[in-house]
């Protein structure tokens, strides 16, 4: 059998297994595994290397506006061009809806900037802050275009849904099929922690994490749990930052409500004490959640190991260090834009945080970056499988050490919060829909040649 292009000599792992041998695509999609195969209209020798599914990242946020008007500094086409040069071949970014916004217009704008823009193939989640009464008929009618989940913030005075409304509209993209994403903080104790620094004058890096403290994170898990509890949902818990927290979810599950967490590799590597610094240094590491300490880490990669986080997105929201610093040193931490840049690092970081260090398989590692976020999206095993018959993203695998440096990233950022890290893993090659997309520092990506993946089933 002829075919497009052969990869020849990998060590083939999917979530389920490993083989040696060669992989074959036609048509952009895996046509072959066995020894021998080809010839190949185009080959690429993968030297014995590992060969894995095009990563898939269910959590990033592109050419939207935070809950504070900064607009992100990555598009839709910045952003994925960034994934992709860290081997994620799918990228899940949102709509988001603002007060006053319709469902159906925002929808529609990101989908005609994600078609003109994505260099990746692409899903759609939406962000939900106002269930207006035209809300239904529009969410229907985005559901019915592949729309892949729904996301709801329970903080933010800008964004959070509250009580009968929060019900009825999880109620309604459940009725739809859809997962319904939580960012679940307790916003009462947000908000108090917030009051409380401010009102003390201390207006520095540690009043963020103090304000998001464990303990909202704690009890915003456990309301959110409720409302699933309450509607039958399928919850998505997006950047878990503690360990107790993914307990709580986990005997939610063992008492048989449809939940999973997620966590985001920052949480596996960063450490809280980078606040203790004056503004200048410590905004660039501001997230919500914010960074934990060394136990919680410790405790979220035993987490990882048991099986007991579904999936590791990278919740990728970059500002630039200006949109960080709007007062410059005098910024407060209530001015300074929330969020960290990863997602070109996210496999690289898994693996140096988990896989080399002996708490994840190389299958747990194909799991977590691309074959449960592409359940839940609805993509498997078009996407984040090695299955004949899927979609043809592949990733040559190389687990040469490296240092991480903003300067050999292919982001719209100006900084990474790893800079200097002494990362292991990354993507030597990668194929998109049977495209040899980039090879070492050749890149053939653009603009809009990404296609959008619906959610099926
Ligand atoms: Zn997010």
């Amino acid at each position: 059998m002829n075919f497009d292009l052969v990869i020849r000599d990998c060590r083939l792992i999917d979530e389920d297994g490993e083989c040696a041998g060669d992989i074959g695509v036609a048509n952009g999609r895996i046509a072959a595994v066995g020894e021998g195969l080809g010839p190949g209209g185009y080959e690429l020798d993968a030297a014995g290397r590992y060969l894995i599914p095009g990563g898939v990242d269910s959590h990033v946020h592109l050419g939207q506006l935070s809950s504070k008007g900064d607009l992100t500094a990555d598009s839709f086409w910045t952003g994925s061009r960034s994934a992709a040069h860290g081997g994620t071949t799918t990228v899940v970014p949102f709509a988001a809806q603002h007060r006053g916004m319709s469902i159906g217009q925002v929808f529609e704008d990101a989908m005609q900037r994600a078609g003109a823009e994505m260099a990746t193939d692409y899903g759609m989640h939406l962000i939900i802050t106002d269930w207006n009464e035209a809300a239904p008929h529009e969410l229907t009618k985005a559901a019915a275009s592949g729309l892949t989940a729904v996301k709801i913030y329970l903080t933010y005075e800008r964004l959070k849904v509250e009580g009968d409304l929060a019900l009825e509209l999880i109620s309604a993209a459940t009725g739809l099929g859809l997962p319904v994403m939580v960012h679940a903080e307790l916003d009462e104790l947000v908000t108090q922690g917030r009051d409380d620094m401010l009102a003390a004058g201390q207006l520095g890096a540690t009043s963020h994490a103090h304000s998001h403290s464990r303990r909202a994170e704690l009890l915003g898990v456990t309301q959110a749990i409720e409302l699933a509890d309450r509607t039958g949902a399928a919850l998505y818990l997006a950047h878990i930052s503690t360990p107790e927290a993914i307990d709580i979810a986990s005997d939610a599950r063992s008492a048989g409500i449809d939940v999973i967490a997620e966590t985001c590799p920052h949480y596996l590597l960063l450490d809280e004490s980078t606040y203790d610094s004056p503004m200048e240094q410590a905004a660039p590491f501001m997230c919500s959640p914010p960074l934990r300490g060394e136990a919680d880490r410790g405790g979220l990669l035993e987490r990882l190991a048991s099986g007991a986080i579904t999936i590791v997105a990278s919740d990728h929201s970059p500002y630039t260090v200006d949109q960080k610093l709007p007062h410059g040193a005098k910024t407060t931490f209530t001015e300074a834009a929330n969020g960290l840049p990863g997602i070109e690092l996210r496999m690289s970081l898994l693996y140096t945080a988990a896989v080399v260090t002996g708490h994840l398989s190389m299958n747990d590692f194909v799991r977590l970056t691309a074959a449960a976020p592409a359940r839940l999206c609805g993509m498997y095993p078009r996407k984040g499988s090695l299955d004949i018959g899927a979609d043809a993203d592949l990733v040559i695998w190389d687990e040469t050490p490296w240092t991480a440096a903003w300067k050999r990233l292919h982001d719209n950022v100006g900084y990474t919060p790893y800079e200097g890290m002494e990362l292991h893993g990354a993507a030597a090659a990668v194929v998109a829909g049977g495209e040899v997309v980039i090879d070492g520092p050749q890149s053939e990506l653009a603009p809009g040649r990404g296609t959008f993946i619906p959610r099926s089933g």
